[in-house]
């Protein structure tokens, strides 16, 4: 599905992160593909996940340093030449914020959420579609949050919902090149940040009981929708969230 493509993925921390269950789908699909890691505690994490790809490129990326965004696209136009897609599955708030009131959110965690988790979908965005010449698709991962009040979730769901807007925005400045942009907004999966939301186990249950599906959400299911995302296949779909938790946004009481 994805023969002769090249994709950027952002947010492999290990391998329960949804990132790489979206690389091994997008592998499999037949792309090859570029990793950013943030932080050299992660760069043996990534290169040791990646070592059996075929033509795998793994570079360091903080997004708060404008400078190791630069240098990740110059490597992958060095490399590349192009890019057909781009995985945008990072987010960051600090712990405190995510536990208590929303109400007691400092400025200095608001902003750091908010830069991490949204506007960097809009730089990465910026920086990639001099690369997407023949068209392209951009997926970034939200969550239920940004639209309900999920207790604990806080600073987290208004930073989804700057970036569930900025999907929106980003599908309409970017869809005459024939770059689509669009959001998954995955159920609660056990991953490293998501362990940092207070009430993750109490969320997972519930979850659980309540999605017409009865059960979580696999991290394999988001990487396949996101899979679909970059194929032919979805060339009608851009600026739209997407649900893949097992039904539990449709349910009322
Ligand atoms: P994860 O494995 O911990 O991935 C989060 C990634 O964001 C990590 O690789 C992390 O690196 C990276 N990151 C944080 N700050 C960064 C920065 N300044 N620059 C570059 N990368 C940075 O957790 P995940 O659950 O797979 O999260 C992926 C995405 O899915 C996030 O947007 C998350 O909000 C979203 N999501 C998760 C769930 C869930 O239940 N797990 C549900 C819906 C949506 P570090 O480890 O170094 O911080």
């Amino acid at each position: 599905m994805l023969q002769n493509k090249f994709g950027i993925i952002f947010g492999v921390a290990n391998k329960r992160s949804i990132a790489w269950a979206t690389a091994q789908a997008l592998h499999e699909g037949g792309a090859r593909l570029a990793f950013t890691y943030q932080g050299e505690r992660l760069k043996e994490n990534v290169e040791s996940l990646t070592k059996d790809m075929d033509g795998a490129l793994v570079l360091p990326c903080d997004v708060t340093k404008q400078e190791e965004v630069d240098q990740t696209f110059a490597r992958v136009r060095e490399e590349f030449g192009r890019l057909d897609f781009l995985i945008h599955s990072i987010a960051f708030a600090p712990r405190e914020a995510l536990e208590g009131e929303y109400l007691n959110t400092t400025r200095e965690a608001f902003l750091t959420a908010l830069e991490i988790s949204a506007y960097s979908l809009a730089q990465v965005s910026r920086a990639a579609a001099p690369l997407m010449t023949d068209g392209g698709s951009i997926v970034t991962m939200t969550y239920y949050g940004a639209e309900k009040v999920v207790s604990g979730y806080n600073v987290m769901g208004v930073a989804k919902a700057a970036l569930e807007a900025s999907v929106r925005y980003l599908a309409a400045d970017m869809g005459q090149r024939n770059i689509r942009v669009n959001a998954i907004s995955a159920g609660p999966i056990q991953t490293l940040s998501a362990r940092g939301v207070s009430n993750l186990g109490m969320m997972m249950k519930y979850h659980a009981e309540k999605a017409p599906l009865r059960r979580n959400v696999e991290a394999r299911e988001v990487g396949n929708t996101a899979l679909f995302l970059c194929s032919p296949l979805a060339s009608g779909i851009t600026g739209e969230v997407i649900y893949v938790d097992c039904g539990y946004n449709i349910m009322g009481i």
